[in-house]
């Protein structure tokens, strides 16, 4: 016999991978979301720095184009030194505050060099005088090469043939070669070819060390007159190293006049920045591998709960499917497969399962004579026979009566009632449903006898053994007066 099962196992396990097949899409999606987001403040986060950039070369811009001179000669408050052909010139600590200020406002830490050839130490010499003027904006110059954590350095490079760097430290590394041929390297040209605008260069290896630097420039004018260039450079290595923790891949920026983007690069934003006259992207350098294992170590959690989604429903659909053939095997104890109805068992159980507290009336109904209608019609018809005797009592029974078959052709009925009458009456009634058209069935139609036992509620503490076994007993005695009535 095939047992009904009500979940295929194709939708056991099919039914939740899907669910957590559509979860997983979801979790995905969201997480992909989530690293655009990331990268696009990541470019937001650059993008920030080159436009602070901007703000410092133009502020200092401003302070070089409109200088005043400086009534303190150079040598006042300065150290100076000649060394492998340069001269060096920086300030002495003590008199870094104004004239007038006491040491009880905050100092600033004021780091700059001014490097030049020989002659700038020489106080007659042009260099000198240039300096001289310009030397009151060193101060603001360090202070402000300090601002920015992504700021490796300011550099006012004079035409004179001098420098003046904050940190020191670039303008000490400064050879006499490389000071004299600053005017001849590429970002000088391309700088004094765009006088109106701001110009980005780079990424390239500074000289002094394995980072990468960029840099912001701009030509200064005084009345019309270059007086040489500003710089600030931007460390490169260090503003795209510390992109955001994460991300699997890396943002990188190239001059796209001069490198292509990788094969492997995604969201490609070029930089667009007013005043800026450049020529860079941005992408993202993408690694499935590298990016499947962020998505799994950030997601984790997500993923759990997914898979516990996936086992529990499927938990769930097991659980469900052996409720049901348990309920299917219970009904297959409790039932006759021939006419549907309970059988002895079935009676028994639901006798079990209902308070008795109300008169009710348990009959038993037996064909009169059927061993004959076998012997004559066969014992397909007698089945027939049976069948519909199930048919006519279930028809003729409320839904809150029960009528079980107890095997061969003996049924037995369990009727509620308000009173005896209207018991009595209804069991003639499914008598005669039985008898009256049972020549349907076979030639001049059959009867049936019955035995009833009626019990008053005090007598409910009656087991089913004993009220089954009167009401047979009465059945009998209708057997042996005549058949073709009820006993009550
Ligand atoms: P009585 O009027 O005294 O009841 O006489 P009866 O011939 O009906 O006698 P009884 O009730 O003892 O008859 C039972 C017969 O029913 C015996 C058996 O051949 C027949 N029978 C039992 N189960 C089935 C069944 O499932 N199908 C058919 N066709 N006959 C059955
Ligand atoms: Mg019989
Ligand atoms: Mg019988």
């Amino acid at each position: 016999m095939k047992v009904n099962r009500h979940f295929s196992l194709t939708f056991v396990f099919g039914f939740p991978a899907i669910i957590a097949a559509m979860l997983f899409g979801i979790i995905a999606k969201n997480h992909v979301e989530g690293v655009r987001q990331e990268i696009s403040g990541e470019f937001h986060r650059v993008e920030d720095v080159f436009s602070r950039t901007t703000k410092v070369v133009t502020a200092l811009d401003y302070s070089f184009s409109n200088y005043y001179k400086s009534t303190h000669p150079l040598s006042l408050d300065h150290n100076k030194q000649v060394i492998g052909g340069l001269c060096q010139i920086w300030p002495i600590d003590g008199l870094l505050l104004a004239e007038g200020k006491t040491t009880d406002i905050p100092s600033v830490d004021i780091d700059y060099m001014l490097v030049g050839d020989e002659m700038l130490c020489t106080e007659s010499s042009d260099s000198y005088r240039s300096a001289s003027e310009k030397i009151s904006l060193a101060p603001i110059l360090s202070f402000l090469s300090q601002l920015d954590k992504y700021h490796a350095g300011v550099n006012f490079i004079a035409s004179q043939g001098y420098v003046i760097s904050s940190p020191e430290d670039f303008a000490k590394g400064l050879s006499k070669e490389l000071l004299s041929t600053i005017k001849s390297r590429p970002y000088w040209q391309k700088t004094a070819n765009n006088p109106e605008k701001l110009t980005l260069s780079g990424p390239a290896y500074r000289l002094d060390s394995l980072r990468r630097a960029m840099s912001m420039t701009i030509p200064v004018f005084h009345k019309g007159e270059h007086q040489g260039m500003l710089s600030v450079d931007i460390d490169a290595s260090k503003l795209f190293e510390s992109a955001s923790e994460n991300l699997a891949g890396r943002i990188d920026i190239i001059d796209t006049t001069r490198t292509l983007p990788s094969d492997n690069s995604v969201l490609y934003r070029e930089i667009e920045l007013e005043g800026v006259a450049s020529h860079h992207a941005m992408y993202y350098e993408f690694d499935l591998v590298a990016e499947l294992k962020n998505f799994f170590i950030h997601e984790k959690d997500s993923l759990i709960v997914a898979i516990i989604v996936y086992l529990f429903s499927v938990t769930i659909f097991f659980y469900v499917n052996s409720n049901i053939e348990r309920g299917y095997f219970k009904e297959l104890a409790a039932k006759d497969p021939m006419t549907g109805l309970l059988n002895r068992r079935g009676l028994e159980a639901f006798w079990r399962s209902v308070e008795h507290d109300q008169l009710f009336a348990l009959t038993v109904f037996d064909i009169d004579d059927f061993k004959s209608i076998n012997d004559t019609f066969g014992h397909d018809k007698g089945d027939d026979v049976i069948r519909y005797m199930s048919r006519q009592i279930s028809n003729s029974i409320r839904s809150s009566d029960v009528a079980a078959r107890f095997g061969g052709e003996e049924f037995v009925v369990y009727l509620k009632g308000d009173d005896r009458e209207t018991l009595i009456r209804t069991l003639q009634r499914v008598k005669s449903a039985v008898c009256s058209k049972s020549a349907d069935i076979i030639p001049n139609g059959f009867t049936i006898s019955g035995g009833v036992c009626i019990v008053e509620t005090e007598q409910s503490k009656l087991n089913f053994e004993e009220i089954f076994k009167y009401a047979d007993e009465k059945l009998y005695v209708a057997k042996t007066t005549g058949k073709d009535r009820i006993e009550f």
